[in-house]
């Protein structure tokens, strides 16, 4: 689903400015809205992947790993001509060979296609695929939008019942839930299927066309060539004429009628917090039926935001030449699920090496690291391991809990010298335990119980 908004708390590169600077070592910076993802912030990018793929697993989701770029005519079949993104954000380019390429503004269109052609329709169904990565759009950098950022998001084909509309929110619902996301709401609506939709678009038409010159460009601009977006809009002046709009719900045939009301009443057995929301819409031609947003209120994103959003898509699978497929999905915004993710912890070995013989220093190093243990050790700038007393300072530095001082007359007996760095005790260990030691300091303190004082 490419409609979860996307925002980032990253710096802004925007400023830089085009102009070339004459000197022959021109610093190369980034792209306009693009960032990197720097150590120290790709541990929580981590966090929230591997939080997602549990999620995702514990519903039966698998994951999908698609092409960043292809054929333009896919974007443009699966979003619609006539949404913003077709017409003004996709980065596209012609290949060498003239294709017509884009890089992919959203997860879904990618996902169907692969569906497809990968036979997956033919497996049985439901297939539940979830997918994570980088999408491009070329948006307003004003807004403090990138243009490379990142979803997760997932779809499920297969299943025409309310029940995989209400399975799929209660996914995203505790994705957010597990990332400790809180003061977050469901909002849903309807927006029926081509049977019953056109009627609806020509009452909110009929009722809008009075006031059309009132409205702003946006509104106006939609006014033909898109609607039901016209429910989106968000200025201030324009709010008046919206109030007495016609409801989508209103105009529901009988199956979408009776898809509605299973899906609310299935919502409302479950412990979360659900609001219809007439104007709800989404941006993009391919939903059928049900339409949602996990919306969040919190400070630190500004009011009301949209983390996640999706709905149901009945035709897609169609429009790109499969079987009649019922589908439905949605995709969340990485970056601004990591404001809310909050601070992580710092990157620190579990333990240092401190050793007068290099060739020791690193066996040791790789035997504890085969066991999992994040160890370090000093690297003198010339050839001589530096002094106990020059690397004891940088196991002070490197914030280690634990130090392993591994001198001759230890080696020799097999053993080693280990030492609790807030502590400042020290025992000695048998070269054959220390790994098994490690392991159960390493997790008392884990567990935030006081470790062990050796
Ligand atoms: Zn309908
Ligand atoms: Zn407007």
């Amino acid at each position: 689903m490419s409609g979860a908004e996307q925002e980032s708390g990253h710096r802004d590169n925007s400023t830089e400015g085009s102009r070339q600077q004459s000197t022959s070592q021109v610093a190369i910076k980034p792209p306009r809205g693009t960032y990197d993802i720097l150590p120290g912030e790709t541990d929580a990018w981590q966090r929230l992947e591997s939080l997602a793929r549990e999620v995702f697993l514990a519903a039966g989701y698998r994951e999908i790993r698609n092409p960043i770029f292809e054929h333009t005519e896919l974007f443009k079949r699966a979003v619609g001509e006539t949404t913003d993104i077709v017409n003004k954000e996709m980065y596209t380019f012609t290949d060498k060979s003239d294709r017509s390429l884009t890089l992919r503004p959203e997860g879904t269109a990618g996902v169907v296609r692969a569906y497809l052609n990968g036979g997956m329709h033919r497996w049985s169904a439901p297939v539940k695929l979830w997918y994570a990565g980088p999408m491009f759009r070329y948006e307003s950098l004003k807004a403090g939008r990138q243009r490379q950022f990142n979803q997760i998001g997932l779809e499920a084909f297969g299943s025409a019942s309310a029940l995989m509309d209400a399975e799929v929110i209660m996914v995203a619902h505790a994705l957010l839930s597990k990332a400790g996301v809180n003061n977050f709401r469901v909002e849903i609506n309807s927006i029926g299927c081509s049977a019953c939709r056109p009627a609806f678009r020509e009452a909110l038409k009929a009722h809008l066309a009075p006031c059309l010159g009132e409205l702003c460009t946006d509104c106006q601009d939609r006014y033909e060539r898109n609607p039901l977006r016209m429910l989106d809009c968000k200025v201030k002046a324009d709010q008046s004429h919206y109030q007495d709009v016609p409801v989508s719900v209103d105009f529901l045939c009988n199956d979408c009628s009776e898809h509605w009301h299973e899906l609310t009443s299935l919502l409302n057995a479950q412990q979360i917090k659900t609001v219809y929301n007439k104007r709800l819409v989404r941006g993009l031609d391919y939903y059928t039926k049900t339409v949602f947003e996990l919306v969040c209120d919190d400070p630190r994103l500004g009011v009301s935001s949209t983390l996640c959003g999706g709905g149901r898509y009945d035709n897609l699978v169609e429009v790109f030449g499969g079987p009649p497929t019922p589908a439905a999905g949605w995709a969340a915004g990485v970056e601004r699920l990591l404001i809310l993710l909050g601070g992580q912890p710092a990157y620190r070995p579990d333990v240092f090496i401190v050793s007068a013989n290099q060739a020791e220093a690193l066996k040791l190093a790789c035997e504890l690291r085969a066991e999992n243990i994040i160890c370090e050790l000093d690297y003198p700038t010339r050839t001589a391991m530096r002094s106990f007393s020059k690397q004891l300072q940088q196991a002070n530095k490197s914030s280690a809990p634990w130090t392993v001082i591994a001198g001759e007359e230890e080696l020799a007996s097999g053993a080693v010298a280990l030492k609790d760095m807030s502590a400042g005790s020290q025992q000695r260990v048998a070269r054959s335990e220390l790994g098994r030691l490690l392991h159960d300091l390493i997790n008392t303190q884990k567990a935030g119980q006081t470790p062990a004082s050796p």
